[in-house]
């Protein structure tokens, strides 16, 4: 088998049969080109200039010359020209015309023929060197047309990469590929942390190191963002050794334990996905790095990935019906003050439940994120406070009593101008205030968007709300940055929780957490509490309210109304 490498010059070896269409009305001169063509290329034939139109427009992306007999009956072939050349489709294919008339030469050439042969035909081995030369012409022009380079890294651009990668397939049928997509992990912290000169020096390392690898394995690598690398090689099998192979460059540069490379791969090994297909694939294995608690060096997308892709996108399909059906409801977690002598009531959560017609029960630590990246979280939690002012003004009916209920604000409701008045709006239709309602909203959503984020956190509060800093300690709080942050509660991340026991290095971290709080004189809230050890292991640390599967699961309204009139009665 012939080294078929997708580099270059492999456009000019003789690896793979181009196609030819012979247009002319003498059947003759076509069994004699066919002659001479037929054991180098694969052969269409037209006797007309409008059945020659015809095959162009069906084999376009397949034919790389057209010999072209200008003297045809009906359109003839200066037509056929002037049709090719108003199509851009159409326009890069090479046509040498066939003719015995000097004159005509003049003008095929004028109107975008490449070359002419002479009738009656030269040698077979001229014939054979001047179309094997437009064909390598063209294709020149067409790269040429396309070698963006990057300025930064000199790699090629992403329109290059997506042009060749689909000649390479159009030509290599049989082979396999893979779509590679390669990105740093948080490089916007390296241009912060050490200067853009570095940043660069770093992508730099990167474009040397996909590059070195592609052209091993007989591929292209692009740069397509700041830090998105792209590369489209044969079918690998070894990923760990190719991973290893890109991060040489970078270990001139940093620290091996630095490199945070995320390596999303693709593999198509019959050509089932198009082009954008794939590359968008190894783009989504690639963001499952952050996600994923493992540090692989490389996911590969698979087939429970592809599905996971369908299975999301028919549950997004249609949300405002689904809020319309009632798929949505509402629970209530309890949190319970353990400040005083034994836990007493003193709020809840509101968490949403999705009971999806086909799908049964679907998590929201599942949907929340995918609601949140497709802006759909808006109208759902909407729908969620609304019918939580509600049900506090029921509970207050019935049994004379408000327990303030915290909903959850999602970071992109945060940027909803409308956020204040929504809310002021929902509680002055059921007759309450904004110490009814508390917000939570999630650490990281302080810390990514830090000037915007504190203005209309300001303005909560002046109306009245209370924000409570939901799964504090997951995000990057800086200590000096918290005693400025606008908040009145810290609820710590359950994951803090999980593993506390008499004076192990998780409880001093607690106890450091529960510090802060007194510290900014805001109370601490731990939620995730399973057991009663956990539960005396805070309330002796000073903590102040709990919420977990110890007290409560999530109640729904009535269960929750139970619960308070319980509290009511033995008061
Ligand atoms: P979160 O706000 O941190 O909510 C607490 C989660 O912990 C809830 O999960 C709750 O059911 C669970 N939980 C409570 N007690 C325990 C316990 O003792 N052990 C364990 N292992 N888990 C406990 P849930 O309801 O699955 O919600 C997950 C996340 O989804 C929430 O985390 C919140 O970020 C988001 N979410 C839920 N409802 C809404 C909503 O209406 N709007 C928005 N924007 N986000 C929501
Ligand atoms: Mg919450
Ligand atoms: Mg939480």
């Amino acid at each position: 088998m012939k080294n078929q490498v997708l580099d270059i010059e492999a456009k000019y070896e003789q690896d793979f049969r181009r196609t030819v269409l012979i247009v002319d009305d003498e059947p003759v001169n076509l069994r004699l080109m066919g002659n001479i063509l037929g054991d180098e290329y694969d052969l269409f034939y037209a006797e007309s200039g409008e059945e020659a139109l015809d095959i162009i427009h069906k084999e376009k992306d397949f034919l790389s010359l057209v010999l072209l007999d200008l003297h045809l009956k009906g359109m003839d072939g200066y037509e056929v020209l002037k049709s090719l050349q108003s199509d851009d489709s159409l326009r890069a294919i090479p046509v040498i015309v066939l003719t015995s008339d000097k004159e005509a030469e003049v003008k095929s050439l004028e109107l975008g023929a490449v070359d002419f042969l002479s009738k009656p035909f030269d040698k077979t081995q001229v014939i054979k060197a001047r179309i094997r030369r437009s064909i390598e012409l063209a294709i020149d022009r067409n790269i040429i047309s396309l070698t963006g380079t990057d300025s930064l890294t000199g790699l090629l651009t992403k329109q290059f990469l997506f042009q060749y990668a689909g000649e390479y397939d159009k030509f290599h049928p049989d082979n396999g590929v893979d779509a590679i997509v390669v990105n740093f992990s948080k490089f916007h912290l390296l241009n912060e942390l050490y200067g853009r000169s570095y940043g660069d020096k770093v992508l730099c390392a990167i474009a040397e190191g996909v590059r070195a690898v592609a052209r091993k394995h007989g591929g292209v690598a692009s740069r397509v963002d700041a830090d998105i690398f792209y590369m489209y090689i044969e079918h690998q099998e070894d990923y760990e050794t190719l991973v290893k192979e890109i991060k040489i460059p970078l270990e001139s540069v940093m620290k091996p334990g630095d490199i945070r490379l995320k390596v999303g791969i693709y593999q198509d090994i019959f050509h089932t996905a198009s082009l954008y297909q794939r590359f968008d694939r190894a783009l989504e294995a690639c963001n499952l790095h952050s996600k994923s608690l493992q540090s692989e060096s490389y996911i590969v997308y698979d087939n429970a990935m592809h599905e996971q892709e369908i299975y999301v996108a028919r549950l997004l399909e249609d949300i405002d019906s689904a809020i319309k059906q009632g798929q949505f409801s509402l629970v209530f977690q309890p949190k319970y003050d353990i400040t005083g002598k034994g836990a007493k009531l003193c709020s809840a959560e509101v968490l949403v439940r999705w009971r999806h017609p086909k799908y049964g029960n679907v998590r929201p630590d599942f949907f929340i994120p995918l609601f949140e990246e497709n802006g759909l979280i808006k109208e759902l939690d909407r729908f969620v406070w609304t019918e939580a002012a509600k049900a506090i003004r029921r509970w207050k009916d019935m049994y004379g009593m408000t327990i303030p209920v915290s909903v959850n604000v999602s970071r992109v409701d945060i940027f909803d101008p409308d956020l204040t008045c929504f809310l002021k709006k929902i509680l002055s239709d059921n007759g309450l205030t904004a110490e009814n309602m508390h917000l939570e909203i999630t650490e990281t959503a302080y810390t990514d968007n830090t000037s915007q984020f504190f203005n209309i956190a300001r303005e909560l509060r002046n109306e009245g709300f209370k924000l409570e800093m939901d799964d504090f300690g997951k995000g990057y709080s800086s200590l000096n940055m918290l005693t400025s942050l606008p908040i009145d509660a810290l609820k710590l991340d359950m994951a803090f929780i999980k593993d506390i026991a008499e004076d192990n290095k998780e409880m001093k971290m607690v106890e450091f957490i529960i510090s802060i709080g007194q510290f900014l004189n805001v109370p601490v809230i731990a939620e995730g509490v399973e057991t009663k050890e956990q539960y005396l292991l805070l309330k002796k640390a000073g903590c102040n309210l709990i919420q977990g599967y110890y007290f409560s699961k999530p109640l729904t309204e009535s269960e929750f109304g139970a619960l308070i009139e319980k509290e009511e009665a033995e008061k």
